[in-house]
């Protein structure tokens, strides 16, 4: 009778909701677009409406194109953008100002203020993050303060904030539930992710009253059931896109790791039961806890990557698709020396130098369009294994194989430079929904849909795995050279 379990896809830019099978085999799915707002430079909202809306007409269209009916659903996951907020009314359901979207940069000088008075260290042995404009608590804090009565509300036990997996849940759950799991309250800066609950100091540093902040609940576990054409579905699993993602990619164990590579890269790493604290600029975060177990993740972005196809495909026009830099790149033996470092907006782990610009170096005359291309897809593969070296450091872990996906993970050149550059295998999974599987998988988990870690393993099946093919002296020279190209872009 259950067939399926639904993964509800809320992602920056569109609302997606994926039906899978026992097998874990993405049977069906429906995206949904919604408006970005800018309402100034460097200012990025939703309306929370569009967030709501786009994702049950998601899931509405997703029953009505495939033919599944409600009662086939076994139960819900969900899996949201990160850190972005919404706060609203409690007794209307209203919220009192647009969604303020995690790209938004709005506090950034009052995150420059925690950091000149010295909180840096005290944010990051509680919440394992580095103070920044990125996560919630400021963006919750500016609209306390800037929304004409919301502090009031606040006051009067009458305001809700949350992340957009809490806005959602209260939503589908009629006002019934204000709820998250500790992987989206790990990224607010609130939570104190060693004790498992938000963090008093923290709340009152940023001045937001406790009492607007949602329960938290297992990642995986029964939130409440949300009725859909009369039939009650078990809405059982939450997680904010990258840990669903590490999470569908069956990164179970200590050292599992996985890489999105997407406009940028955002790599995780299960680091366990305990928390690690990097002293290389990675972020320490909750991965999910089932059953009352907590386990964390160590995260680390490179900002730029798929992002530097697109601006070789657009701005300098060197090919049509993003997918034709695989042929390009294997048309040549190499990249004539070049190297390119597309640090369009500043250069992340290890480096951490916001100044730092792009650069390409070493062309000489019989340079070629395909020699540059090569050496921005070789690029994105530099800047993660530096990532991943930062990991195994800080971790003590051996990394012994990578799990990659997200758009660029299609680039056949790039996966097996990739393996080449790490020496480790790199296995791509044949369902790319990682984010959305994950969220099922957790969903599923709580509801007997299945039954184990185990199991769930089982069903990931490899599209390919890439194994490392080139010798280390090679190796050494290439990041030699990259490292040297990497100087010249930060002026060191
Ligand atoms: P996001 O979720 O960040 O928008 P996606 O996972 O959809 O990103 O991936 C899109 C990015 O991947 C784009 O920056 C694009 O240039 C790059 N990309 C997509 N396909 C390929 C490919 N075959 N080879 C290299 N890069 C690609």
């Amino acid at each position: 009778m259950k067939k399926y379990v639904v993964a509800l896809d809320q992602g920056t830019t569109s609302s997606r909701a994926i039906a899978f099978d026992r097998n874990g085999t993405s049977v069906a799915g429906q995206n949904k677009e919604f408006p970005q707002i800018f309402p100034k430079p460097g200012w990025v909202e939703h309306n929370p409406y569009d967030i709501v809306n786009s994702q049950t007409d998601a899931l509405r269209s997703l029953l009505r194109q495939s033919g599944i009916k409600a009662g086939e659903i076994d139960s819900i996951g969900i899996t949201n953008q990160r850190e972005t907020v919404v706060v609203w009314n409690r007794s209307t359901g209203e919220p009192v100002y647009n969604a303020i979207v995690w790209q938004c940069r709005r506090t950034a000088p009052l995150c420059e203020e925690l950091i000149r008075n010295g909180y840096s260290q005290l944010i990051k042995e509680k919440t394992g993050l580095l103070p920044d404009a990125y996560f919630s608590a400021t963006k919750i804090k500016w609209i306390l303060d800037n929304v004409p009565g919301a502090r009031g509300l606040a006051e009067k036990n009458n305001l809700a904030a949350g992340t957009v997996d809490s806005w959602l849940i209260y939503n589908m759950s009629k006002g019934a539930v204000h709820a998250t799991d500790p992987g989206n309250a790990s990224r607010t800066m609130l939570f104190n992710i060693r004790d498992g609950c938000w963090d008093e100091e923290l709340c009152d540093l940023f001045g937001i009253p406790m009492n607007v902040l949602p329960k938290v609940v297992d990642s995986s576990g029964v939130v409440f059931n949300y009725m859909l054409d009369g039939a009650s579905i078990p809405v059982a699993g939450i997680a904010g896109d990258q840990q669903a993602a590490l999470f569908g990619q069956a990164c179970f164990n200590k050292g599992d790791s996985k890489n999105t590579y997407g406009t940028g890269c955002f790599i995780l790493m299960n680091t366990g039961g305990e928390p690690v604290y990097s002293g290389g600029g990675l972020l320490t975060t909750v991965a999910w806890r089932i059953k009352g177990m907590t386990e964390y993740a160590l995260e680390g972005s490179v900002f730029n990557a798929g992002s530097a196809i697109q601006w070789l495909r657009d701005s300098m026009g060197f090919m049509e698709t993003a997918a034709q830099s695989n042929e390009m790149a294997m048309s040549v033996d190499d990249t004539g020396g070049v190297y390119f470092v597309p640090a369009f907006t500043g250069l992340g782990t290890p480096y951490w130098d916001m100044y730092a610009r792009g650069i390409i170096t070493g062309l000489t005359r019989g340079t070629t369009r395909e020699h540059i291309v090569r050496a921005g897809l070789e690029a994105i593969a530099f800047r993660s294994a530096e990532v991943l070296e930062v990991m195994k450091e800080d971790s003590g872990l051996e990394i012994k194989s990578l799990h990659a996906d997200g758009g660029a993970s299609e680039n056949e050149f790039l996966m097996q430079f990739q393996a080449d550059i790490l020496g480790i295998d790199i296995t791509r999974p044949l369902v790319r929904e990682t984010t959305a599987l994950g969220a099922a998988f957790l969903a599923g988990l709580a509801s007997g849909f299945w039954k184990t870690r185990g199991e769930l393993a089982g069903l990931i099946a490899a599209d390919r795995i890439f194994r490392p093919c080139c010798q280390d002296k090679l190796r050494l020279e290439k990041l030699g050279g990259w490292k040297d190209a990497v100087r010249r872009a930060t002026g060191k």
